[in-house]
C-alpha cells in the first residue's frame, strides 16, 4: 500500500502553478492510489502577515476548488488541518527533534523572511518552524508520497531526516517519505517574471493566472507574457526562460513535452494565442464545477467534516506512539 498526502496553504487564490504542479496531479492520479489525503493547510497561512476573515475565507474556497478540481470524496479525503488536531501535537514533538540550522538553512524561510522585512513587517517564529509543522502534517499519516511542486523538495527532505532521526533515536514510528512531481509543470514562473515561481502571494499580479480568472483574464495575461529577445521559439529554459515557461505551460495542458514544442511555432504570438486558449480551456470544467459547489456550501462542509473525522482516526495512533516513545505520559 502507498500511502499519499499532500496539501496546500489558503494564503490566497489558487495559481495555474498550483494547479500543474500539484492539484492535477492529486486528482488525475494520486487520489486513486489507497487512502490518499488532501489537506488544506490552513495553520501555514498564519506564518505570514494575514487577516483572519480572509484565511478563513480562502479555506472555503481551496477547499471548493480542490473537489472543482476532481478530489473526489469517495476516493480519497480531503480536509483541514486546524480541524485535526493531531497536526499541531506532532508538530511540538518534531520541533524537539529538529535543530534551528535545520529551519534556517530553507530557502522558502529566507525568502520570505526577506520579503516580510522588505515590507516593514516581522518575522513570525512560525514562519521558521513551518517545514516542522509540514513534517508533522506528512509523518502523521505514515506517507510514502507527497506529490508536490518542485518549490516543496527541501521540505519534504527534512521531514525524511526528521523521519529517520526520531527512529532512530526513540525507536520506528515514522514512514520516511519522499517527495513526487509531475513530469511537466513542476514549477510554473510568473509570466511577468519568468525567474520568479508564480506564487499565489506574488507581488507581480498580472504574471499570475488565477484557477477562477475569467477566459479574457486568462487570455490577456497570457498574451502579454514577457518573452525574451530573439526569434526563434526554442527551448531553452536558461537562455529563454520566458519562453520556456510558455513552451512547458503548453505542454503540460497538451499532455506533452516542452522540447517537442522547440521549432514548432514561427512566431510568438502564434505560441502566446495557443497557450492562451490551452489555459482556458484546461480551466473551463474547474469554473463550471466550482460554480455548482458553490451554489452548495452544506455539502462542502459535509465533506470536510467526515474528511476531519476520518484524517483524526488515522493519525492519531502513530501520533500517541510518538508521544509514548519520546517520553511524554500523555497519548
Ligand atoms: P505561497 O506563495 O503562499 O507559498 P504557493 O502558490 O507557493 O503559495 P503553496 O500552498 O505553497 O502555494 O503550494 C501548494 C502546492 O502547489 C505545492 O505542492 C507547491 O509545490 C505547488 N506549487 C506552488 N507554486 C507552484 C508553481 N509555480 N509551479 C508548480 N507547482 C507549484
Ligand atoms: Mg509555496
Amino acid at each position: 500500500m502507498t500511502r499519499v498526502f499532500s496539501g496546500i496553504k489558503p494564503t490566497g487564490h489558487l495559481t495555474l502553478g498550483n494547479y500543474l504542479g500539484a492539484v492535477r496531479q492529486w486528482a488525475r492520479v494520486d487520489q486513486h492510489r489507497t487512502d490518499a489525503l488532501f489537506c488544506v493547510v490552513d495553520m501555514h497561512a498564519l506564518t505570514v502577515d494575514h487577516d483572519p476573515a480572509r484565511v478563513r475565507r480562502l479555506s472555503r474556497q481551496a477547499a471548493t476548488l480542490l473537489l472543482a478540481s476532481g478530489l473526489d470524496p469517495e476516493l480519497c479525503t480531503v480536509f483541514v488541518q486546524s480541524q485535526v488536531d493531531e497536526h499541531a501535537r506532532l508538530s511540538y514533538v518534531l520541533e524537539c527533534v529538529a535543530t534551528d540550522g535545520e529551519a534556517r538553512r530553507m530557502i522558502q524561510y529566507k525568502e520570505k523572511a526577506a520579503r516580510e522585512r522588505d515590507r516593514g513587517g516581522s518575522v513570525r517564529l512560525s514562519l521558521l518552524t513551518y517545514p516542522v509543522l509540514m513534517a508533522a502534517d506528512i509523518l502523521a499519516y505514515g506517507t510514502d508520497e507527497v506529490p508536490v511542486g518542485d518549490d516543496q523538495t527541501q521540505h519534504v527532505e527534512l521531514a525524511r531526516d526528521l523521519a529517520v532521526r526520531f527512529n532512530q533515536r526513540y525507536g520506528q514510528a515514522f514512514v520516511v517519505p519522499r517527495a513526487t512531481h509531475p513530469k511537466v509543470g513542476a514549477r510554473v514562473m510568473n509570466l511577468q517574471e519568468p525567474t520568479s515561481k508564480m506564487g499565489k502571494t506574488d507581488d507581480v499580479g498580472p504574471g499570475i493566472v488565477y484557477l477562477l480568472d475569467e477566459p479574457d483574464v486568462v487570455r490577456k495575461k497570457i498574451m502579454r507574457a514577457v518573452t525574451d529577445s530573439g526569434r526563434e521559439v526554442v527551448y531553452d529554459r536558461v537562455a529563454r526562460p520566458g519562453l520556456a515557461n510558455l513552451l512547458e505551460i503548453l505542454a503540460a495542458c497538451e499532455g506533452g513535452n516542452p522540447e517537442d514544442l522547440s521549432g514548432v511555432y514561427e512566431s510568438y504570438g502564434a505560441l502566446k494565442k495557443d497557450t492562451a486558449e490551452a489555459v482556458v480551456e484546461l480551466l473551463r470544467p474547474v469554473q463550471q464545477r466550482h460554480k455548482e459547489l458553490c451554489a452548495d456550501p452544506a455539502y462542502v462542509e459535509e465533506v470536510l467534516r467526515l474528511g476531519a473525522e476520518k484524517a483524526r482516526g488515522m493519525a492519531r495512533p502513530r501520533v500517541d506512539a510518538a508521544y509514548r516513545a519520546i517520553g511524554l505520559l500523555a497519548g
